[in-house]
């Protein structure tokens, strides 16, 4: 069994996901998560809230998760969302073309369907799963249709991302951040894409979670404010030029800046931002990098685009999160769709005295020649740009008729005024993060099974009267398998263990948990099997801390805590035992400081 198959049997078995419609035989591309699984999607969505929502200060907003069509259309879903899709003519699956290639041409990500499709015929690609030969390659569109209101309806999709929904409420928006640049909006929700061949677990789903941001700024100005909170930090980086050499490398951000590697202060505070939050949900930080997106799969509007990519053991590295500085693209984009101008007024610091170019239709002149229309001749002469206007015979356009108006009928004029500010299409930096993707990174990076006798020797148990107190550590050659997850996003932070069944240890026992779900803590109760079995079910689903309750615990108020990765115990006082994990799960206390009394 590889890593992937190890997650998946304890992630099914111990309720973290499991196949969706199992009942009827299942369904590729969509997962379950049960009831551990979705306590920890909980937490990382909850901490992703708290850096994005609550530290940046970009506020959540909610959009239905169809979407008309006229939102997909300006946002180039509905022309060019798609991937080439190969059928085997013999049984009918499925395949991504550029998939098929991938082993024979390097260039397979940029081939158009047809190329594709002489690349098959020419290395005699068959089907892998009967050997069948393949039909034609043609693209794809992977948006889920629907429609919308009963009888034919209203075309509709399912959205394949949250992005659109911040740029369709753009206006208002602006004006709830007092049309003050930058602000942002962040959204977390279902996305749908109708993958063509979905056969990597929760990496490649039909429905899952985006937490996405899009933040707005000054298109003049990409300074980051708060720069120096990370302008220090060492990034694993895979720029363009490293990608050539197949070589990543270290690199503060302020460095990176400096030297054009990232293009400017708020993509590389974002890209940093990234890196934190991956680490603090549980990311191996060796098996994370970030990857520059090259020239051609950039797309022609963005100014520089990263993926953050982790390293996994079956699938190699893998994208979960892209930030990109999408300049003023979306906001465009809607703007002509909807007929409607997408700006905000930016106020000068100084008011600035401009000299302009001014129309001044002659009405004199006018009025004879034009009667009724002359008032609309006027004012399409002073929508003219200074070029059409120099012109013998002007043109313009009224009520869709074309006119044109001599020269002599327009004088100009320059004038100096006064201007205080200017209209401005702001860009977007855009995080987007795959909640599933990053659900799996965790749980890969986290798993491990561990020969018991070897970890308890390098606690330093093995031999002591502690290890005999653990009971676990006596079998030689018995291996655990243990989720070391971070203990802010473990779904179970606490299990409370009676060492018997009886009533004056339960009592005590349930006491301790009413306290920590006082502190909002996740606690499960056991009491189950022998001591050592416990503390291995809670090893398995990576329960940070195990609290005992036994009999030294009814004479002097004491109970054994147990940290899950030495596997070590302390005891400590019942009092106060609350504020004591409350600290060891979130405020990184050192577990050999949980046997004395803590200062609040
Ligand atoms: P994209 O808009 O393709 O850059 O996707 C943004 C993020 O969504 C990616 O970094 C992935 O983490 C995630 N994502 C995209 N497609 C899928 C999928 N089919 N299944 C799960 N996650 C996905």
């Amino acid at each position: 069994m590889d890593k992937y198959e190890k997650v998946f049997e304890l992630a099914k078995r111990r309720g973290f996901l499991w196949n969706s419609f199992e009942l009827y035989g299942g369904s590729r591309g969509f997962y379950d998560y049960g009831p551990l699984g979705s306590a920890l999607k909980r937490r990382i969505e909850q901490i992703w809230r708290e850096f994005y929502v609550i530290q940046e200060g970009f506020m959540e907003i909610e959009c239905p998760t169809i979407g008309i069509e006229e939102v997909f259309i300006a946002s180039g879903h509905v022309g060019g969302f798609s991937d080439p899709l190969c059928e085997c003519m013999n049984c009918k699956e499925a395949f991504r073309a550029d998939h098929l290639v991938e082993d024979v041409t390097d260039a397979a990500g940029t081939l158009s369907a047809e190329d594709l499709t002489k690349v098959i015929r020419e290395k005699g690609i068959t089907c892998p799963e009967c050997g069948g030969e393949f039909g034609e390659a043609y693209e794809f569109n992977l948006m889920f249709k629907t429609t919308i209101g009963p009888g034919t309806g209203r075309q509709g999709f399912l959205r394949p991302e949250t992005a659109q929904g911040m740029f369709v409420d753009f206006q208002r928006l602006s004006r709830f951040y007092r049309d003050k640049l930058p602000f942002g909006a962040v959204q977390i929700g279902k996305s749908y894409r109708n993958e063509i061949a979905p056969r990597q677990g929760v990496i490649r789903l039909r429905e899952f979670t985006q937490a996405e941001c899009e933040i707005f700024v000054d298109p003049r100005n990409k300074k980051h404010p708060n720069f120096e909170r990370f302008a220090d930090k060492e990034l694993v980086l895979y720029s363009q030029k490293g990608q050539v050499k197949g070589e990543s490398f270290r690199m503060t951000v302020r460095d990176a800046v400096k030297t054009g590697v990232i293009a400017h202060e708020v993509l590389g505070y974002n890209i940093a931002l990234t890196n934190e939050f991956l680490t603090k949900v549980g990311i191996d930080p060796a098996k994370l990098r970030f990857r520059q997106h090259l020239t051609d799969e950039m797309a022609h509007y963005a100014v520089d685009c990263w993926d953050a990519e982790i390293e996994t053991d079956r699938f190699g590295w893998v994208e979960i999160v892209g930030i990109a500085d999408r300049a003023d693209y979306d906001l465009k984009a809607h703007a002509r769709v909807s007929k409607t101008e997408l700006y905000v007024y930016v106020e000068y610091e100084e008011p600035k005295m401009v000299t302009r170019f001014t129309v001044k239709p002659n009405m004199g002149k006018l009025g004879p020649v034009f009667k009724g229309k002359a008032k609309a001749v006027a004012d399409a002469l002073r929508q003219l740009s200074e070029e059409e206007l120099s012109k013998d015979e002007i043109k313009v356009t009224v009520d869709g008729e074309e006119l044109t108006v001599s020269s002599d009928a327009v004088d100009f004029a320059e004038e100096t005024v006064k201007v205080s500010g200017e209209n401005v299409i702001p860009h977007v930096i855009e995080p987007s993060y795959g909640i599933d993707r990053i659900f799996y990174g965790i749980m890969e990076h986290a798993y491990d099974d561990e020969n018991v006798a070897q970890k308890a020797a390098e606690s330093g148990l093995k031999g002591t009267e502690e290890a005999g107190k653990e009971s676990e550590a006596e079998g030689e050659e018995e291996t655990r398998l243990v989720m070391h997850f971070a203990s802010g996003v473990a779904p179970i932070q606490v299990a409370v263990l009676p060492l018997l069944t009886r009533e004056e240890l339960a009592d005590p026992a349930k006491d301790i948990i009413a306290r920590l779900r006082e502190k909002n803590l996740l606690v499960n109760y056991d009491d189950s099997g022998t001591i050592g079995r416990r503390y291995r079910r809670n090893d398995e689903i990576g329960t940070p801390y195990c609290v005992t309750v036994d009999y030294d615990t009814l004479g002097d108020g004491t109970v054994t805590i147990r940290d899950r990765d030495s596997m070590r115990q302390i005891r400590a006082p019942i009092t106060g035992i609350e504020n004591v994990l409350y600290e060891l799960i979130y405020k990184d206390r050192a577990f050999e400081s949980a046997g004395k009394p803590f200062n609040f």
